[in-house]
């Protein structure tokens, strides 16, 4: 099957605005939303939600929660609004549960995902936002195709607008990495849940 070519999407949507629609964003960490939103931020009224229960540990989800506010504070002097959902760690494992061994890429994770997206969707709903979204589509290890498709899927779910997006175009992992630099953000080295965590630990033991 052919793969649809999310930036080309995306800018097919923006091509038609005369003003800035306002987007609920779902952002996994700072580093990942940096690029992301210097992007978005020329066409959109942002605000970003943290909705990350995947997060294996409390002391890591404060981490990378207080890097998030500390980088829209200093990019966008706060113009760029926040909220925070519920860290409730359960509430992933039983949305994951019986996938939890299938490693990164797997159905465990198109799983995590639609957990996140989901939540975005109905708090973009309720909220009456003109468009939801998420910054996951920019690690090279996540897949655009996938992404959109549960997207669209809780668009009509829904009735609220996915925006269609792939963050990986236009150098745009390239860009989040200078960004992490210049703003000395903190990059975590596994993607958040434990089984991740581990994933990641034994790679680095094979090296
Ligand atoms: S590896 Fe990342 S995306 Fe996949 S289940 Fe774990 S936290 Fe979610």
């Amino acid at each position: 099957m052919n793969k649809i070519n999310y930036q080309k999407e995306f800018e097919k949507i923006i091509s038609s605005f005369t003003s800035k629609p306002n987007l609920l964003l779902h952002s996994c960490c700072a580093p990942c939303s940096s690029y992301v939103l210097e992007y978005l931020n020329n066409f959109f009224n942002i605000t970003v939600f943290f909705y990350n229960p995947n997060i294996n540990i409390e002391t890591e989800y404060q981490k990378r929660k207080e890097e998030q506010k500390r980088f829209i504070k200093e990019f966008s002097n706060n113009e760029i609004s926040f909220i925070e959902g519920d860290y409730n760690i359960q509430d992933f494992y039983s949305a994951i549960k019986g996938e939890e061994l299938k490693g990164e890429g797997s159905i465990r994770c198109k799983k995590c995902y639609t957990f996140r997206l989901e939540k975005t969707a109905i708090l973009a709903k309720k909220n009456k936002y003109d468009y939801f979204c998420t910054t996951l589509s920019i690690s090279p290890l996540k897949d655009s195709q996938v992404i959109n498709k549960i997207g669209l899927e809780l668009e009509n779910k829904y009735n609220i607008p996915w925006l269609k997006s792939d963050f990986k175009k236009k150098n745009g992992y390239k860009r989040s990495i200078e960004l992490s630099c210049e703003y000395n953000l903190y990059r975590q080295n596994y993607c958040g849940c434990s089984f991740s965590k581990l994933e990641a630990e034994n790679k680095n033991r094979e090296n």
